[in-house]
């Protein structure tokens, strides 16, 4: 018997994972884990008295599958002037369109 998604609920961010996405397997993807840095990282006002906020922390995530593939997703804080944070480590990156 296959499962099949339930039409209508809400779903802010649709997850994929990648080995399946590749392999063209239907699976369901599960948030496990999840945790932050937290550093101090004040908004600052820069050039043209517009406000910067440079937060350099970093969030994880820990993603599973319904098939047992398993990732971390890390993300960082983005500011309009174009800074980023720190270089992200990731293992298996999720390609959105
Ligand atoms: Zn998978
Ligand atoms: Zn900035």
């Amino acid at each position: 018997m296959a499962e099949k998604d339930v039409a209508g609920s809400p779903a802010p961010e649709r997850l994929i994972c990648p080995v399946c996405h590749e392999n063209g397997f239907e699976s369901l993807v599960t948030l496990r884990s999840e945790s932050q840095t937290y550093m101090e990282c004040l908004p600052f006002i820069g050039v043209g008295n517009k406000q910067h906020i440079h937060d350099s922390n970093i969030r994880s995530k820990e993603y599973e599958c319904s098939r047992g593939h398993r990732w971390v997703e890390r993300s960082s804080g983005t500011c309009w002037c174009g800074w980023k944070g720190e270089v992200l480590g990731q293992t298996m990156i999720i390609r959105k369109r």
